[in-house]
């Protein structure tokens, strides 16, 4: 008889087994330290997947949920509210985006991107122009379309029929776009740095190349940011840092910190192809959630904030690049910002998981992207001494797997 009348096993027979969670269950968090339900501390270098921006029990975050929530949680979109509109605002002022779509995921967001895309280009050009490029390894979601667009087939073959006149292309060769884009293409959707596919940025000379491409052919540029956005890279969004302009930006995950929330952003070119009944989404917009993350945004897009984001990435690298000296275990380390890649050298490629379970066990949350990479996306405001710990933690796990 365990302690605790919620325990690991009660996951296998009660919930459907769409993921594998680690033996053990958090119960609550403080900045980048955990605590699990025999009280063991880890530290945080996952993020819960690059959405925790502020980490865990941000006070901020708590107050406006308490406040917000005693004024009003939710009404439908047959109201707008306070929230939304402050939001709204918000993101116009720090980006390229005239108007903004509300909804709940990453997926939805994307999901919302491409229906824009489809429309817009039937509305100007005709129904002939609704092809979608996309690459190989990209994640954009498990919608029906999102996981199409997707370029990991292995997510998507066992759903067939599957949306059609979505082509996927090598990710960084721009001469392999130019081979299929034309003027039926309607969108090229691509994430400025794959995340789920390895942390692999593009090159600025890839996305500058899909611009000009995507203009000469009247398709909508999709950027992709739900992971890279809000503040990871360093910047508050990646496409600041490449200094080319999408036309249509999906946003979530760090968005809310912790509170389910998307988002697209475009110009006002596109945006007034969507008319009311043509989209939308019950709790897209909601006051709770875009109170939350209009704090969370607000907190993050201080250029101070972000610059100290840009200090943590390099004192990461450095302490990973001495660990590399020391052990050897990595072929390549990839980042942006907080969100870094560590690529397995040859013969340890397919052990990033073993290597997290072990992180785990020493007391290291981290995340693997992919058989051979393992990724950090730690809050954007962890501490000196919780990293510092962490990556401790985090060699102690690297002697154990280089020893057994
Ligand atoms: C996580 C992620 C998504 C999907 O977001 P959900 O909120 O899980 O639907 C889409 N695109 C990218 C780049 C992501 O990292």
């Amino acid at each position: 008889m365990s302690e605790f009348s919620e325990v690991r096993s009660d996951f296998d027979e009660y919930i459907i087994p769409t993921y594998s969670p680690a033996p053990f269950i958090p119960v609550r968090g403080v900045g980048s330290t955990i605590f699990d339900q025999q009280g063991k501390e880890y530290i945080d270098f996952a993020g819960g997947i690059a959405v925790n921006a502020l980490g865990h029990g941000h006070p901020a975050i708590k107050e406006t949920l308490i406040a917000q929530s005693d004024k009003l949680c939710h009404m439908g979109n047959g109201y707008t509210n306070e929230p939304v509109l402050a939001l709204a605002k918000k993101l116009v002022k720090h980006t390229f985006a005239d108007k903004v779509f509300f909804c709940n995921s990453g997926a939805e967001a994307n999901e919302a991107a491409l229906k824009l895309a489809r429309k817009y280009a039937l509305d100007n050009y005709g129904s002939q122009k609704n092809e979608v490029i996309a690459f190989k390894s990209a994640f954009h979601g498990r919608t029906l379309f999102t996981v199409t667009a997707g370029g990991q087939p292995k997510y998507s073959q066992d759903f067939a029929p599957l949306p059609s006149g979505i082509s996927h292309v090598e990710f960084n060769d721009l001469t392999a776009v130019a081979n299929v884009i034309n003027d039926n293409t309607c969108a090229v959707i691509v994430e400025p740095i794959q995340g789920e596919g390895g942390v692999i940025p593009a090159s600025v000379a890839f996305l500058t190349g899909l611009r000009a491409l995507c203009d000469k052919h009247n398709a909508m540029l999709i950027f992709d940011e739900v992971q890279t956005g809000v503040g990871r890279t360093g910047f508050l969004y990646a496409y600041m840092q490449y200094g080319v302009v999408p036309d249509v930006l999906s946003t979530a995950k760090a968005l809310g910190g912790g509170f389910p929330i998307g988002g697209i952003l475009t110009t006002d070119k596109f945006a007034g192809t969507f008319s009311p009944g043509t989209h939308g989404t019950t709790y897209g917009g909601n006051p709770l959630a875009t109170a939350v993350a209009g704090t969370v945004f607000s907190i993050i897009a201080d250029p101070l904030f972000l610059a100290e984001v840009t200090k943590k990435h390099d004192y990461y690298i450095q302490a990973l690049n001495r660990l590399n000296t020391d052990y050897g275990l990595f072929k390549v380390i990839r980042s942006a910002g907080l969100l870094i890649g560590c690529e397995l050298a040859d013969e340890h490629q397919g052990n990033a998981k073993t290597i997290t379970n072990l992180a785990a066990e020493e007391g290291l949350i981290a995340l693997i992207a992919g058989p051979n990479v393992i990724r950090f996306a730690p809050a954007l405001n962890i501490s000196q001494a919780e990293m510092d710990l962490g990556l401790h933690r985090f060699e102690a796990a690297i002697k154990r797997y280089l020893e057994a």
